[in-house]
């Protein structure tokens, strides 16, 4: 149940790519969570380090910044390089590279280097030292619905699994500290590490759609892997009324699936608007067609996380 005495119930927003309306949804379920009436107490969590845009509608005040440290990288002393090679034989990333055509010294290409340190091991000078690479910042911001954990992960930098698990692991701790019952997430496009690291331990899941061919493929994509992770997963389909045989298509997967379909929201352009101004769509156009439909999907994802165990 989500009340205050149990442990954080986390819900996780997903969509097998970018732009299908899942920031949007996650700001309304933000919103909706606080409305009067039943307030549930929650923490919201923008997973998606690579472009962040959560806090850009849910209007974060960035109170506490937090330095993220990845993984290692070699680096050469150009004082004690002999420009013997052992660096590039050993090297399997091609990161260790002669910086002249007579090879008398050798760099590390950061952005190749993989850290695995074998070049250390084989330098026959000690000229090869690992040093950790701050990789990005972490954020715990008020904001105006509760309390939201965000990230910002540098260019070329590629440990968005790690800095997604670290800000989840933050969000879970405050939620336990304020006796917060709800973890609501807006994840990483796609199905790759991040996503991985933001669904571990979700109570429940929402697939963000779209009824289009390339919709429905990206759909069953993250569908398996949640099922890999025995994520219970719910559907819901945005835009829904622009392609009526994709639709079909989404709700007779889902029933072979043994899932539910539990919202078709309308091609409505409140829902762009309201991103523009900063707000959700259930505060800038609450009663436009998309929002009746938020109303009544955030009234479902609250019954069906009370129904899962504690
Ligand atoms: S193994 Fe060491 S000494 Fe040899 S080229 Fe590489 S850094 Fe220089
Ligand atoms: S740490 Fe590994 S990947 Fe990086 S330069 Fe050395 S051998 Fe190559």
């Amino acid at each position: 149940m989500l009340t205050p005495n149990s442990q954080a119930k986390q819900l996780i927003l997903l969509s097998g790519k970018g732009g299908t309306g899942k920031t949007s949804l996650s700001a309304a379920f933000a919103h909706l969570s606080q409305k009067s009436g039943h307030p549930i107490p929650a923490i919201f969590v923008d997973a998606d380090v690579d472009a962040a845009n959560l806090g850009l509608v849910l209007q974060p005040d960035g109170a506490q910044q937090h330095e993220f440290w990845g993984g290692s990288i070699a680096e050469i002393d150009p004082e004690n390089c002999i420009g013997c090679g052992r660096c590039e034989e050993v090297c399997r990333y091609d990161a260790a590279l002669p910086t002249d055509e007579k090879h008398t010294l050798y760099e590390i290409d950061p952005l190749a280097c993989d850290g695995c340190a074998a070049c250390v091991y084989a330098c026959p000078q000690d000229a090869i030292n690992m040093t950790r690479q701050q990789e990005g910042l972490w954020f715990h911001s008020h904001a105006k619905y509760g309390d939201i954990f965000h990230a910002e992960l540098f260019p070329g930098k590629e440990n968005s699994g790690k800095l997604v698990t670290t800000i989840k692991q933050q969000a879970r701790l405050a939620a336990e500290d304020n006796a917060i019952p709800l973890l609501i997430i807006d994840g990483p496009p796609g199905i790759g590490c991040p996503v991985i690291s933001a669904s571990a331990g979700a109570d429940l899941a929402l697939i963000v759609t779209e009824p289009s061919k390339a919709g429905i493929h990206d759909l069953k994509r993250i569908f398996e892997t949640l099922r890999h992770f025995r994520i219970p997963a719910l559907i819901c389909i945005n835009k829904a009324d622009i392609y009526p045989q994709g639709v079909q298509e989404i709700l007779r997967y889902a029933d072979e699936q043994q899932s539910e379909v539990i919202a078709e929201i309308p091609f409505d352009a409140s829902i762009t608007h309201a991103m523009v101004q900063g707000q959700p769509v259930t505060v800038y156009a609450p009663h436009s067609p998309a929002s009746r439909v938020i109303h009544d999907l955030w009234s479902t994802v609250v019954q069906r996380l009370n129904q899962t165990e504690d």
